[in-house]
């Protein structure tokens, strides 16, 4: 089954080709990044209206770059969110009206599935399986007891740990995104400040940055107040210490108690080099996988390998007519930012 799918749900205008949920025949990515990089942020409506520019390129590009024309797609499929609402409606718009003149089926993704499959392109899910789903907008600790059938165990209970990272990057004035630069910059700086863990005692699948990324806004004040010098990299790798840290041992701790076949990472911050290094070598008794670094953040590809799975069950719930647990999935995920 080939299926074509689009992701707009941020500042990646992104169109993929897939085949049978497992090979990536292309991924067209176009990022916004030098656009909204002087606002320290991306602008919702900047963003949109980048996506209506180059969306039809998008569609384009993929299907020359995977050497398919129209008649070999079988499925159309989108981010129907979370996301910026204006970015996700190009999207979807394109999507739809891309289905409709070609008579093709089309379904909707949830973004944050969408970044759990991003694996499935390297490795095979083995289920019950523990996801650590770390983004820009997310951090969840997801229990997935089978294709689309999740459970969320818990989730930050104030910023996601990606957010955490580019606000602690702008406290040092680096660049946005600073998740990467600031994962650089920790690899040759020393771990010299001691910084608050956010462990949350009684609640230990639960998640908390933004206690640390004040800590680390306060050091750095006060050190410039006193006139101290200091090295970036060596805040970077005090606070990258503390990070992952805590997403390690509450990882473990929650693969430990579930007794999970397996541990998936997810989402951009998965391509952090320290986070990825401190789950190998601590978690040593259970497989741990990655999504390759190409498909941690937005892009097409992992919409189209989720839509495999999803549409899957969505024929056998139609046919026998039973109320499988692709609906599970969403209500599991709503649309919260
Ligand atoms: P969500 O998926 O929750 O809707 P999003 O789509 O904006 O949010 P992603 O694209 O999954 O987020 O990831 C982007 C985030 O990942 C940014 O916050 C970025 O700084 C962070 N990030 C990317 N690479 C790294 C890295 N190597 N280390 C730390 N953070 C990183
Ligand atoms: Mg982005
Ligand atoms: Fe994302």
């Amino acid at each position: 089954m080939i299926i074509l799918s689009v992701e707009t749900s941020c500042d990646e205008t992104s169109v993929a080709i897939t085949k049978d949920g497992k090979e990536v025949l292309s991924n067209a990515v176009l990022s916004q990044i030098k656009t909204h990089e002087r606002f320290g942020g991306v602008v919702p409506e900047i963003a949109s209206r980048a996506h209506i520019e180059m969306m039809l390129y998008m569609f384009e590009q993929a299907m020359k770059d995977a050497n398919v024309t129209v008649k070999d797609i079988d499925l159309v499929a989108v981010t129907q969110g979370p996301g910026l609402i204006g970015s996700l409606l190009v999207g979807i718009n394109a999507a739809a009206t891309f289905a409709y003149a070609n008579d093709l089926p089309i379904i909707g993704v949830n973004h944050l599935i969408g970044h759990i499959y991003a694996s499935q392109i390297n490795h095979e899910m083995r289920f019950p399986s523990l996801c650590l789903l770390v983004s820009g907008g997310h951090t969840e600790l997801l229990l997935i007891k089978d294709h689309m059938d999740i459970e969320i165990l818990g989730t930050t209970l104030d910023d996601a740990v990606g957010e955490a990272y580019d606000k602690v990057g702008r406290i040092l004035g680096l660049n946005y995104p600073a998740g990467p630069i600031v994962d650089k910059l920790a690899h040759i700086g020393e771990i010299k400040y001691k910084l608050p863990k956010p462990y949350l005692k009684n609640e230990p699948f639960n998640f908390s940055f933004s206690g640390l990324k004040s800590a680390v806004l306060n050091l750095v004040h006060n050190m410039k107040q006193r006139n101290e010098t200091f090295k970036v990299e060596d805040v970077c790798a005090s606070f990258q210490d503390v990070v992952t840290e805590v997403l390690v041992e509450k990882t473990y701790a929650a693969a430990k108690e579930l007794n999970v076949k397996q541990v998936i990472v997810a989402g951009g911050v998965s391509a952090n080099k320290g986070l990825r290094h401190r789950l190998v070598s601590t978690i040593t008794d259970f497989e741990v996988i990655f999504p390759e670094f190409q498909y941690c953040t937005d892009q097409a590809a992992m919409i189209g390998i989720a839509a495999y799975y999803q549409n899957k069950i969505q024929q056998a719930e139609n046919k026998y007519g039973i109320k499988g647990t692709s609906s599970l999935a969403f209500d599991h995920f709503k649309i919260n930012s």
